[in-house]
């Protein structure tokens, strides 16, 4: 079987940042890295899924409302995982970075929040996502459209 592209990534290297994962014709997929990977600092199932209603919901209601394919987590509870067709990388940085600063501030109720809307309903919390964006924001606020790709460690 062939390795899937996101395997041949070195691990070790990535850390909390925004990465391009992969390029599909005009589908870029976004590597969402909200924790180092391979410590013990992952997120919670409850947190994923809070940070996943909000960060879904503002990115499919804002500037690039209609080029957003698909925004997911990673089953390694680490990040998240935005494909956007069509758009030019800062476009999307800066949306990611304003969709962050809208959950960090956001004080109303969970989108989706039922029974009817979810599979999970009981297992979300604004507060958490809120927490998460602030902290994540910090982390990623001087990122640049240069500094998208993954580090070797070869440098
Ligand atoms: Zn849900």
């Amino acid at each position: 079987m062939n390795k899937i592209a996101s395997f041949t990534v070195d691990h070790r290297f990535i850390r909390e940042w925004i990465y391009i994962s992969r390029i599909d014709g005009d589908i870029t997929t976004y590597d969402v890295r909200m924790r180092k990977p391979n410590t013990d600092n992952v997120m919670s199932n409850a947190l994923i899924h809070s940070f996943e209603h909000l960060f879904a919901t503002f990115m499919r209601n804002g500037a690039l409302k209609d080029n957003v394919i698909y925004v997911g987590p990673m089953g390694c509870q680490t990040g998240f995982y935005l494909l956007v067709r069509d758009t030019r990388h800062k476009a999307v940085l800066d949306e990611v970075k304003r969709v962050l600063t809208e959950i960090a501030e956001y004080s109303g109720e969970m989108p989706g929040s039922s029974e009817i809307e979810c599979g999970n309903y009981r297992n979300l919390d604004v507060g958490l996502a809120r927490i998460e964006a602030i902290s994540y924001l910090e982390k990623i606020k001087d990122e640049t459209e240069n500094d998208l790709n993954y580090e070797t460690g070869e440098n």
